[in-house]
């Protein structure tokens, strides 16, 4: 039987007419398709928000930090159960992680833990909005405004998902960001979207994403005049997005809803096969909120007759390509070792890596796929 994989991008020919158009014209780099690209993205946000487009998520939740005025001497909270990146920028701006627990339930960041975790020092949150289910955004929000602190989503797996009602992009934080890496809900190949409702946060990424250009590049390319000058006001980066990606980015856009219909709709079909198993199924949005389905994560529950590892190789064998999110940070040398993370410090994040197993969801999955890990499943368990 043919290889599973564990998630595939969907393209289309019109993602490839659009890349063929960018290519013919000359303009490669960031240019009128990026412009077009953070106008529909801002366009599809709503709630007066601004878009500033990057080369990777990495690179907008870095230039958010720094936008946001942190920098050495200040804290920022974060969870344990993440990707790396989200905590890797605070180091980069020269900032204290401090690195929390999950809620079991939802995976995300604990709520009460990160008000435990406020110091006079403390300076903001960086939520993760776990397999696309939002954190616990209204009461994150109400302590970061109890304690003056600022807030940055990270919104890698959460497009497009929505809290009390509301697209996470739009909620009351200070900036949000977005992933188009290649397995995420919708994808550049590589690339990111900041996405802000300060104008000043806007501003200081567009100049920092280009060398502290006092200018963007289309400014000064775009314009009439001979327009040769430019002013560094800032050691700016290199984290521009290029036409390119922009091309696929354009109609992936467009697909967003259907893509996440689609995601929904397997989500349900494995809830439904795996029902009556040992299992506890991936954690739902709450009632009226909207579920990206980046990641459909099962969990074995305790006194299961097998291990994580065990479940993982059977389906591996089944040929049928799962993962595991994530091995938390305090797994990790680097966060061990600099900065005194233990599992004891995380049981809930602990338990959760322990028993966790990431099943195949995208798109063009069909409900005979679902079927089949299922049925791999059940015999493995
Ligand atoms: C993918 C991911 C990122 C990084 O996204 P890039 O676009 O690859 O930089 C950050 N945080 C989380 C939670 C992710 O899953």
């Amino acid at each position: 039987m043919s290889f599973l994989p564990f998630a595939l991008p969907d393209i289309g020919e019109e993602e490839i007419a659009e890349v063929v158009d960018a290519l013919r014209s000359g303009w490669i780099t960031s240019g009128p398709k990026v412009l077009q690209f953070e106008r529909d993205f801002a366009a599809c946000m709503g709630g007066g928000v601004e878009a500033v487009a990057l080369n990777s998520a990495t690179a907008g939740l870095h230039l958010a930090l720094d936008a946001m005025g942190i920098g050495p001497g200040d804290e920022v909270i974060t969870t344990t159960h993440t990707f790396t990146a989200t905590a890797q920028v605070i180091c980069h701006v020269g900032a204290r992680p401090v690195i929390v627990d999950i809620d079991p339930e939802t995976l995300c960041i604990d709520v009460a833990a990160v008000e435990a975790a406020i110091t006079p020092s403390t300076r903001a949150i960086i939520p993760m909005h776990f397999g696309g289910r939002a954190a616990e955004m209204p009461s994150l929000l109400d302590v970061a405004r109890k304690h003056g602190l600022q807030v940055l989503e990270d919104a890698a797996h959460a497009l497009p998902t929505t809290s009390a009602g509301q697209l996470v992009g739009t909620l009351g934080s200070d900036a949000t960001v977005f992933s188009f890496y290649a397995n995420k809900t919708m994808t550049t190949g590589e690339g990111g979207m900041l996405v802000t409702r300060n104008p000043a946060i806007a501003e200081r990424a567009r100049i920092m994403r280009l060398h502290g250009l006092s200018r963007d590049a289309f400014d000064r390319y775009n314009s009439e005049k001979a327009n040769w000058q430019y002013e560094i006001v800032a050691p700016g980066h290199k984290c521009n997005l290029t036409d390119v990606a922009a091309a696929i980015g354009i109609h992936q856009l467009r697909k967003v809803d259907a893509f996440r219909n689609q995601r929904a709709r397997i989500a349900a079909w494995y809830d439904k096969a795996l029902a009556d198993l040992p299992l506890t199924l991936a954690p739902h949005a709450l009632p009226g909120d909207r579920h990206a389905w980046h990641l459909y994560v099962i969990r074995l529950q305790s006194g299961a007759r097998t291990t994580r590892d065990d479940v993982l190789n059977g389906l591996f064998r089944a040929g049928i390509g799962c993962s595991v999110h994530y091995i938390p940070l305090h797994q990790h040398r680097y966060w061990r070792e600099t900065h005194g993370l233990t599992a004891q410090m995380f049981p809930h994040s602990q338990q959760a890596y322990e028993r966790s197993i990431s099943l195949p969801i995208y798109p063009r999955m069909t409900e005979s796929d679902v079927g089949r890990v299922a049925a791999a499943l059940r015999a493995l368990v």
